[in-house]
């Protein structure tokens, strides 16, 4: 874990409320992983006093990339620098997705859905899940993506060059599946003894509940990235806990990818 002021190379906004930052930041890229995340102090001023955190999106040998949508004061600071600037940010955090094993001789489905931003973390994992193929792994990757509407759907050009399928949802059903992620993703999933299936999912706390419950429906693991209000981002503070089956869990430390069967939501 790193601490830096890190150069913005650009900031530039992709589809509507949603920018991608890219940051010159060897030391922290080297070291990541799909599913961590980076802690950034959104300018020098004390409001907001809190970093925030941003799943980690993309990674070069010397560049991350950040994926983020405009929702408070925060983000709608972060949208407003400019590339050259500098900022503070600490990273990797936390724990990202758990890998198939490459010697593992069953063929793994692995089923990436993201709802809206959420597809942050999952890009950086179909990445890495392409890479564990091409080792001759049994892995086909498929991923689902939630957008309201059409002209919200993030990344399907990316994940076009990772998966082996790649499906649409809207809620307004203006391209794709109409509905939501988690209604696509009850439609494809169909038992298949020889084949492991796993669901990797980001997005909003309601999708992830709805995908915990598929999960168990058709006994298969899913794994979630969870979003927390997150002050210290270190572990220190327990002021971002969640739920869970063996007491409470820290989503900064332990998380912020958890198996959804142990979250316990009320
Ligand atoms: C691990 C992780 C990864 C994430 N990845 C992404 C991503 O890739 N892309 C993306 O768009 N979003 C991501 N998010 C969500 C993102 O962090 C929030 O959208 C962002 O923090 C909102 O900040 P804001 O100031 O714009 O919003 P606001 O709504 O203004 O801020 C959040 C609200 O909560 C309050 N608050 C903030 N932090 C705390 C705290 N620790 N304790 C108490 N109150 C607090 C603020 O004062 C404010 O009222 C991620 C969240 C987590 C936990």
């Amino acid at each position: 874990m790193i601490q830096k002021k890190v150069k913005i190379v650009s900031n530039l906004q992709v589809v509507p409320e949603h920018f991608k930052m890219v940051l010159e930041a060897p030391e922290i890229s080297q070291e990541a992983k799909p599913g961590q995340f980076l802690h950034i102090r959104i300018h020098e001023g004390l409001n907001p006093l809190l970093r925030r955190p941003f799943s980690i999106h993309r990674i070069t040998s010397s560049q991350i990339e950040i994926l983020y949508k405009i929702r408070g004061r925060g983000t709608e600071i972060l949208s407003q620098h400019k590339s050259g600037e500098l900022l503070d940010v600490i990273g990797p955090l936390g724990n990202g997705f758990p890998l198939p094993v490459t010697s593992n001789p069953k063929p793994v489905t692995s089923i990436l859905a993201a709802g809206g931003v959420g597809v942050a973390p999952l890009a950086f994992l179909a990445e890495k899940l392409r890479e564990i193929r091409n080792q001759k792994s049994k892995i086909k990757i498929i991923a689902l993506l939630g957008a309201k509407t059409r002209d919200y759907i993030l990344c399907e050009k990316e994940f076009k060059n990772f998966c082996e399928e790649i499906k649409v949802a809207t809620e307004d059903g203006s391209w794709g599946f109409k509905g939501l992620v988690s209604d696509l993703l009850k439609k494809i999933l169909t038992p298949n003894p020889k084949s492991e299936t796993r669901i990797y999912a980001a997005g909003p706390i309601l999708m992830l509940q709805e995908i915990k419950k598929i999960a168990n429906m058709f006994k298969i693991l899913a794994f979630g990235s969870l979003e927390e209000n997150i002050a210290c981002g270190l572990g220190g503070c327990w002021g971002c806990v969640v739920k869970t089956s063996q007491g409470y869990k820290r989503v900064c430390k332990e998380g912020p990818v958890f198996n959804l069967e142990e979250i316990l939501w009320e």
